[in-house]
């Protein structure tokens, strides 16, 4: 069964993964280390068959040591990985990656510059006829969309045609995992949110399992069905795209993805957040006692412009036009700061005062004391009727 819901103008093919099935890659309490020093720390997740996941992450939190010990490059100093249940990487054992039958994409390409593109594609199939690999090459490159740039030299090729010619030789020998370390990052915004959708699109039709690894949410947002969200070599959330971005699981996980502004709230009762923007009640209780100070996290979407029943105004400090959309930046009589997403056409100019109504049907609190790791307690809770 599969449901698909829209998410950031892309959608998102939320398969339903059924959860009882064996995972085709397990990883258990894997722990890297880099002369002593942990780079990963008790990592723990499953992978099904089909799924594209993404490790995403701030740079040195320990994505690509991740993604290399999953394809046999970086020995583990505790924990262990299986596929379809057989060991790859088990104390005292680590199955050399030639052996692993995984496929990689890098960021730099990594083509060989003195063969052709198809002499590339074909360079790991072994056991085919000159013919059946010519047919497999031909196919390939259908498929990433360069039919007829098989006797070029990757130096003819712009860098997005050659990333999409490494992915056809990651991919050509059906591999059961695709690993892409950073494959986009190299290119051009536009390239990239482009080439990231068609590399979703293939997968899917192929049915291809992938892990990639990113620092970009762009990218791990129009790729992934779930994201593991990395910091400091943990695991801080693994979640969909929707639930991260609408239900962050702490302060880290709700900066670092998406934008947003956090606006201070004391609480009423286990049921209600007073702010200067209005009373917020939750769909379920607060966890915490009434008087508590948190911190109120509003999305720019969260805040709607143009009609004002509340009576709560901003002024238009600032625009940025992002097509379709204009993200504004509005500041309340108080000094308050909030982003908010409008369609392009109804565009604000910069010192216009504009009514603002919120709809938070996702909306989450952090305590104002929690700086560290949530606890249960901690735990986000969302709200809606804001009053
Ligand atoms: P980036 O996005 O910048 O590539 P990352 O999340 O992929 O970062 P890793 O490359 O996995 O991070 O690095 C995790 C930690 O391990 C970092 O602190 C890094 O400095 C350290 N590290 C990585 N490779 C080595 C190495 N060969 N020797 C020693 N330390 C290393």
């Amino acid at each position: 069964m599969q449901s698909k819901e829209t998410f950031h103008g892309c959608v998102v093919n939320t398969e339903m993964v059924d959860r009882n099935s064996n995972p085709l890659l397990e990883l258990s309490d894997v722990h890297c280390c880099y002369g002593g020093t942990s780079a990963v720390y008790q990592l723990g997740f499953r992978v099904w068959e089909g799924q594209i996941v993404c490790l995403l992450g701030p740079s040195g939190c320990g994505k690509t040591t991740t993604l290399r010990a999953i394809a046999g490059f970086e020995p583990l100093c505790n924990g262990e990985i299986h596929l379809r249940g057989e060991p790859l990487s088990v104390p005292g054992f680590t199955l050399a990656p030639e052996h692993r039958r995984m496929g990689m994409v890098f960021q730099d390409y990594a083509l060989f510059p003195h063969l052709t593109i198809h002499q590339n594609i074909t360079f790991g199939l072994r056991g085919l006829s000159r013919k059946d690999r010519q047919r497999r090459a031909d196919e390939l490159l259908e498929l990433v969309n360069l039919p007829g740039y098989g006797d070029r030299y990757p130096h003819e090729l712009s860098g997005g045609q050659q990333q999409r010619v490494s992915l056809a030789r990651a991919v050509a020998p059906k591999p059961q995992l695709v690993l892409l370390d950073e494959p986009f990052s190299n290119l051009d915004v536009d390239l990239r949110e482009r080439l990231s959708r068609q590399f979703h699109d293939i997968f899917r039709d192929q049915g291809i399992t992938a892990i990639l690894v990113t620092h970009d949410q762009h990218e791990a947002f129009a790729m992934a069905d779930e994201i593991g969200l990395m910091r400091d070599g943990r695991i801080v959330q693994w979640d969909s795209p929707f639930n991260l971005y609408h239900e962050p699981a702490d302060r880290f996980a709700a900066e670092f993805i998406g934008q947003g502004s956090m606006i201070s709230g004391t609480l009423v009762d286990d049921e209600r957040i007073r702010t200067e923007l209005g009373i917020l009640r939750g769909s379920r209780s607060f966890p915490w006692s009434a008087g508590t100070e948190v911190d109120v996290l509003l999305r720019p979407d969260d805040v709607k412009m143009g009609t004002a029943p509340s009576g709560i105004y901003g002024r238009v400090v600032k625009k940025a036009f992002k097509g379709a959309e204009t993200l504004y930046t509005l500041q309340t009589p108080s000094g308050l700061e909030l982003l908010a997403l409008a369609p392009s056409h109804a565009d604000y100019a910069v010192g216009d005062d504009v009514g603002l109504t919120l709809d938070t049907e996702h909306l989450v609190a952090f305590p104002k004391t929690d700086d560290s790791a949530p606890t249960e307690s901690q735990l986000p809770v969302r709200a809606i009727n804001v009053g």
